[in-house]
């Protein structure tokens, strides 16, 4: 067994959440597995290994936990995308369709320097619209964004394609 099959069997799959016909990936039950937990982000680690970055950013709520743990593991800050009106100083903000509504990410831009190269995370690549947003905001802040890793990649969904159109690998630890 492979250890993205080991990791896929951890995920539990939810149908009609959080609308009917939508069969949403619950990585809980993989963050509640303390192996589980290490081999996701041994996996991540495993994806960045060679490339060459500065900082993690991670999208809220659950790119903020493998990201943080990521960035841990290699020794490299932690940059929050955030959900709308969290942040208490001057954001940027970009706004985005998903897969089921719209929605908004914020960034204090004053956590970059130009030029500095960041390593996007996020827990599930799906459409891509919000890894997108993410890049967008980073770069509209000086950030060079040219990697993505995800725990999850539902590719009949197209997010990487639509990520390559900016220039941006995204790699899976399940695909
Ligand atoms: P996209 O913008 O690529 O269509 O959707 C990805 C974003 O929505 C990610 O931030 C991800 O956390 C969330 N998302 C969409 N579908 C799922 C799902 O089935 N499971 C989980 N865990 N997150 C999802």
């Amino acid at each position: 067994m492979t250890i993205a099959d080991d990791l896929r069997e951890l995920i539990r799959t939810v149908p009609d959440f959080p609308k009917p016909g939508i069969r949403f990936r619950d990585v809980t039950t993989l963050l509640a597995h303390g192996d589980g937990l290490r081999r996701s982000v041994a996996g991540l680690a495993g994806l960045a290994d060679g490339l060459d970055i500065d900082s993690v950013a991670g999208i809220e709520a659950r790119g903020f936990i493998f990201g943080s743990a990521l960035a841990v593991h290699l020794g490299l800050g932690f940059i929050p995308l955030r959900k709308p009106g969290k942040l208490p100083v001057a954001t940027i903000g970009e706004d985005y369709d998903l897969e089921y509504g719209k929605a908004r990410l914020e960034l204090d831009p004053t956590l970059l320097k130009p030029g500095q190269r960041v390593l996007l995370v996020d827990d599930l690549l799906a459409t891509g619209g919000t890894a997108v947003a993410g890049t967008r905001l980073l770069r509209r802040a000086g950030g060079v964004v040219n990697s993505a890793v995800f725990v999850i990649d539902l590719p009949e969904l197209g997010g990487a394609g639509l990520l390559a159109e900016m220039e941006v690998a995204a790699q899976s630890i399940v695909g």
